[in-house]
């Protein structure tokens, strides 16, 4: 996949940056704001491309999109391009070099795979010395060869006090300087960066596009490749999380886990447990009881939003948006305290080494009919 193929993943919002650029009214600040997995960062590169290539081209779709061959676009599809410059979230570290190195591992990532859905622990956050690099950077004069682009990714784990040391930045990008932030949370972004930016919605992914890029990224499956495609909701990232199994951060396994339980929630039984027998089959009993305390947290945070109304009460934030829609399924406090009876007792199963794949699936029946019983 190249850049030039952008219009494919993010067709509307591709067609807004087309436009502009035929215009020639882009924006100096860019919010590109949407779910994880979805494109932000694919989006963000493209533009950069879009600014800097030698032979912009039209697409099959007529839109304005870079070439993907110059040595600018290959450059920035490398991410090695010299104008572009990168604030990332990070882990807490020690010193200079642990950041350098932090850095270059979550850039590898982002080369394997742009759409690559990138861990966010709370202590995760951008680290107030590279926004000071840049903007030190940003005030040394360059020749005009080529436009700089910043890329501040998943704004919203900057600290206040960092991101009003950019707000005059923001407002007003230096010279040949185009600034592209990217966020999953929009309503923990600023109001005053809000206001200050172009604010660009990345789209779920067409299941189509989401089903032939697995395709042509290896996964070969087509039964499965349907099954994730739908799944993920129009995330590749998910659906490549789900395709890619667990792994030892754990951060997989949540993905998967919670894609079961939307379709627990959301599909009908037939379905829900076929991908059921489809997904968990292979675990074994410490991954299957992982899964069902994950349940358990989902369905507690469910409930108590569906209570309180409060978003603050969610313990998984990093599904706090989906939660929230499927909260009203939980509006009846027996549902929950129902659903939480059948999880401990299969827990208590799975502690006598009952067969796994049974057990899981005669919850997942009894759960949806609990749901369905008060729905
Ligand atoms: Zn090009």
């Amino acid at each position: 996949m190249t850049l030039s193929e952008i219009s494919r993943f993010q067709p509307r919002a591709w067609k807004i940056i087309s436009r502009s650029f035929e215009a020639d009214r882009m924006a100096g600040t860019y919010l590109l704001h949407g779910s994880v997995g979805t494109g932000r960062w694919l989006t963000a590169l493209a533009i950069g491309a879009l600014l800097n290539c030698e032979g912009v081209v039209k697409d099959d779709s007529g839109l304005r999109v870079p070439c993907g061959e110059c040595r600018h676009c290959r450059t920035i599809a490398d991410l090695n391009f010299e104008g572009l410059l990168f604030a990332v979230p990070l882990p807490p570290h020690k010193s200079v070099n642990e950041r350098l190195e932090l850095t270059t591992a979550f850039l590898a990532d982002k080369r394997d795979n742009p759409f690559k859905i990138m861990k966010s622990a709370s202590s995760v956050t951008i680290p107030i010395e590279v926004a000071r690099q840049i903007k030190k950077d940003l005030a040394r004069r360059v020749g005009g060869e080529f436009r700089r682009i910043v890329l501040f990714y998943d704004m919203e784990l900057m600290r206040q006090s960092s991101a009003d040391a950019l707000l005059k930045m923001i407002e007003e990008p230096p010279p040949d300087t185009t600034i592209i932030l990217t966020s999953s949370r929009l309503e923990a972004i600023l109001p005053t960066i809000l206001s200050r930016s172009q604010k660009i919605k990345i789209d779920r992914i067409p299941e189509q596009v989401t089903q032939s890029y697995l395709a042509a990224n290896g996964y070969a499956s087509e039964t499965r490749n349907r099954l994730y495609s739908r799944l993920s909701d129009g995330s590749i990232g998910l659906a490549l999380e789900m395709l890619n199994g667990v792994d030892d951060d754990g951060a997989s396994s949540r993905a998967v886990g919670f894609m079961l339980f939307k379709s627990l929630i959301s599909e009908s039984k037939p379905e829900t447990v076929s991908h059921l027998n489809d997904l968990i089959s292979s675990r074994n009993k410490g991954e299957a009881e992982t899964l069902l305390k994950f349940w358990q947290s989902l369905i507690r945070d469910c409930a108590a939003y569906a209570v309180t109304g409060d978003e603050s009460d969610i313990i998984n934030v990093d599904f706090s948006h989906e939660l929230i829609k499927v909260s009203p399924k939980f509006s009846e406090p027996a549902t929950a305290l129902s659903m939480a009876g059948e999880i401990k007792i299969t827990l208590a199963d799975l502690s006598l080494n009952v067969h796994i794949p049974g057990a899981l699936t005669r919850l997942a029946l009894k759960l949806k009919a609990n749901l369905d019983l008060r729905n």
